[in-house]
Formats: structure tokens, C-alpha cells, sequence
């Protein structure tokens, strides 16, 4: 077991090492298991039913709680399945304050069927501490955000949230999949419960769906662990596994996926095409400064905006090198068109008063030569301009 006071990058390597006590295995073994024998009846053993425990799940949920510097991690079956379960803490009439560029999941499961189950939610632009502290009523129990939004990546200032939380003796809640706690730890920013879509850059080889929870103190461990178990949304052995894999080298990844972003950034705002680009790394972002007192870097996803429908979908038809396809933080880059996939679901007229136009792209940096992305794009471009002369 490494240390606590170990640098996260020493902890990153390290993930779930827990050294197999009859072989010593470098890695921890995947428990294909159900259950396990009890020897003794009258007091069972830490493992007894691998939907409350399994050794592979639990060994990833000890790396997370450590690498977010929480109590407890918990692994479910996917991100949604970590926010869903989380939201099973609250009761009928309870109400909720929700960023308003909220995950699209999120945002659908919120205003569908926990509608139904009567959580009361209203969505706020929470770049503005002054609209949250407004929004406050005597059922409010918690805050709900994410820094960088997505996908114009707006931030959020997440220890004016805490504050406000503490204030008003609300759970602050934040989902932090574009972050990773290599970027951003919001529990030691005062938040209480830390949610991620490990399907992205903890995954991070496009080749699994997880999610995960961290709460920062020990009772709420407890609670989120009652929840895992009786509604069973759990992560299975297999992909507990590949998701400890894949937090191995996360830091070596995401560093050279952030380089890479910064760099097509720069590159991409110097080009005639690109009307907008929205990055936290650009000096001019509106979040910058906030951004930069509250993570180690700006990450690996860009949305850029081109001309209009028509340009988008050239661009997305004609680029070769990243997929194009939903999802971000692979170890190959990923173009995504926000208009028809993270928010298909919303009315294009409350879509465009948000600043998600037809032209918008999203870029999730991969691994790829730098120079190999911009001569993609570059040619992208080109070849769009061919046709038009
Ligand atoms: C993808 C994503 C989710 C949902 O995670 P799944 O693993 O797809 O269920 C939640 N939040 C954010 C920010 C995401 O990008």
C-alpha cells in the first residue's frame, strides 16, 4: 500500500498494487466471483456478496478515494450510474440548485425521472456565485456543478460554491470527468462528494463504461456504500480491472493530451475558419484566472466554432486522424458535434441561447503526434476551401 503523503504521480502508478497476499502478483487479481465461502457462520468475513464487496472493485475504489484525497471511492456501472446513485440521497421535495450547462445525462435524468419522484431542481448559471446564493430556499439541499461545463467549458468557482454550501448547510456535489483529480481535487476545495464518468480520461482507452464516487467524509462513505449496495448499479471485476489499467498512466496521458490541446488551440485560433474557440489555458477565456487558482492545468478538451451547420459537418466528414464519435478522453483524439449528440435532446432554440451553435466542435486531444492532428486539420480545412473555388 503506498503511503498517503505520496506524490499523485507515485499514487497513480501505484493504483490498486495491493500486492496479492499467496502469489504477489504485481497486479490485483480480477475476483470473477459472486460469492465467498464463510467459515464461520455467526461472523462473516469482509467479503460475503460481491454486489456489497469484491477485492478487484474495491481495490480501484481505495486508488480513487486516495487520489482524491477522500474517505471512501465507490465504482458503479457507469457515470450515470455514480450520479444516479448519488442522487438517492435526497427525498421528495427536496431541492436541488444544478448547473445549468450541466452533463446532458444529467440534466435528462434530473428533469425526467427524478421529476417524477418529485426532486424539485431548478438550473442556474453557477459562473455566478450571486444567481446560486438567489436560488437558495428552505428545501434546498444541495448544489450540484461542474467546472469546466461542457461544452463551452465555462468555469465555475468552485470554492465560492463550497462556501456557499457550508453557508446554507448544503451538500456540494461536482462531477469532475474533465478534470481528473491529476487537474483538480474539489474535496480539498471544500466539496463533499466527487463524481466521475471513469468511461473517460481515468478509463481512458475508449474501451470500457464506468463511474465513480468519492465522499470526502467517512459517514457519508457510508451512505453512498448503503445506496451501492441495495440498488446494485456496481462496477463488474473486469472493468473495475481495466479502469485501475488505465489510472496507472493517467498522468502521463492527460500531460501529453493537455499539451497537445493547448497546442491545436493555438493553432486553431490563428485559423480564418475558427470564429470562436473556448479553451481555460487561453489568456482571454472568461474563466481563466478562476480555472488556474483552482486545477494544475486546462486540460484536454477544446470546442471551437465554425462557420455555421454546413462547415461543421464538413470539417467532421473530411478530418481522417480522430474519431468522431460521443465521448472524450481516449488515447485517440475525439471530434464531437454537440448539435446532434450531447445535446440532440434540447430545443435548438434553448440550444443556441446557451452559445451551442450548429458550428460547434469539441476536440478531445488523444496521442497522436501534434504535428499529424494539424496537418489533418489543416487539410480538413483545405479541402473544404478547394471545393468552394
Ligand atoms: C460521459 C459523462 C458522464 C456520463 O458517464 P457514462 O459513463 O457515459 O455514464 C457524466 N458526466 C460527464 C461530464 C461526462 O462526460
Amino acid at each position: 500500500m503506498i503511503f498517503p503523503s505520496a506524490h499523485l504521480s507515485t499514487r497513480l502508478a501505484h493504483a490498486g498494487s495491493r500486492h496479492d497476499l499467496v502469489t504477489g502478483a504485481s497486479s490485483v487479481p480480477i475476483y470473477q466471483v459472486s460469492t465467498f465461502q464463510q467459515d464461520d457462520p455467526e461472523h462473516l468475513g469482509p467479503y460475503d456478496y460481491a454486489r456489497s464487496n469484491n477485492p478487484t472493485r474495491a481495490a480501484l475504489e481505495e486508488a480513487v478515494a486516495s487520489l482524491e484525497n477522500g474517505a471512501q471511492g465507490l465504482a458503479f456501472a457507469s457515470g450515470m450510474a455514480a450520479i444516479s446513485s448519488t442522487l438517492l440521497l435526497f427525498a421528495p421535495g427536496d431541492h436541488l440548485i444544478v448547473g445549468r450547462d450541466i452533463y446532458g445525462g444529467t440534466y435528462r435524468i434530473l428533469t425526467t425521472l427524478f421529476k417524477r419522484w418529485k426532486l424539485d431542481v431548478t438550473f442556474v448559471d453557477t459562473t455566478d456565485p450571486e444567481q446560486v446564493r438567489r436560488a437558495i430556499t428552505p428545501t434546498t439541499r444541495a448544489l450540484f456543478v461542474e467546472s469546466p461545463a461542457n461544452p463551452l467549458l465555462q468555469i465555475t468557482d468552485l470554492r465560492a460554491m463550497a462556501s456557499i454550501a457550508r453557508e446554507h448547510g448544503l451538500l456540494a456535489i461536482t462531477d469532475n470527468t474533465f478534470m481528473t483529480p491529476l487537474l483538480q481535487r474539489p474535496l480539498d476545495l471544500g466539496f463533499d462528494i466527487v463524481l466521475h464518468s471513469a468511461t473517460k480520461f481515468l478509463g481512458g482507452h475508449s474501451d470500457l463504461i464506468a463511474g465513480l464516487a468519492v465522499a470526502r467524509e467517512a459517514e457519508m462513505g457510508r451512505r453512498l456504500r448503503a445506496i451501492q449496495n441495495a440498488f446494485g448499479a456496481i462496477l463488474g471485476p473486469q472493468d473495475a480491472w481495466l479502469v485501475l489499467r488505465g489510472i496507472k498512466t493517467l498522468g502521463v496521458r492527460l500531460e501529453a493530451q493537455q499539451r497537445t490541446a493547448t497546442a491545436v488551440a493555438a493553432w486553431l485560433r490563428q485559423r480564418p475558419q475558427v470564429r470562436r474557440i473556448c479553451y481555460p489555458g487561453l489568456a482571454d477565456h472568461p474563466g481563466c484566472a478562476i480555472h488556474a487558482s483552482q486545477t494544475s492545468g486546462p486540460g484536454a478538451v477544446v470546442s471551437f466554432e465554425l462557420a455555421d451547420r454546413a462547415a461543421a459537418v464538413d470539417f467532421l466528414k473530411r478530418v481522417r486522424l480522430p474519431l468522431v464519435a460521443v465521448s472524450l478522453g481516449g488515447v485517440e483524439s475525439i471530434l464531437s458535434y454537440p448539435a446532434t449528440m450531447s445535446h440532440a435532446a434540447m430545443p435548438p432554440a434553448e440550444r443556441l441561447a446557451r452559445g451551442i451553435s450548429d458550428g460547434l466542435i469539441r476536440f478531445s486531444a488523444g496521442l497522436e503526434s501534434v504535428d499529424d492532428l494539424i496537418a489533418d486539420f489543416s487539410a480538413a480545412f483545405n479541402r473544404k476551401m478547394d471545393l468552394r473555388v
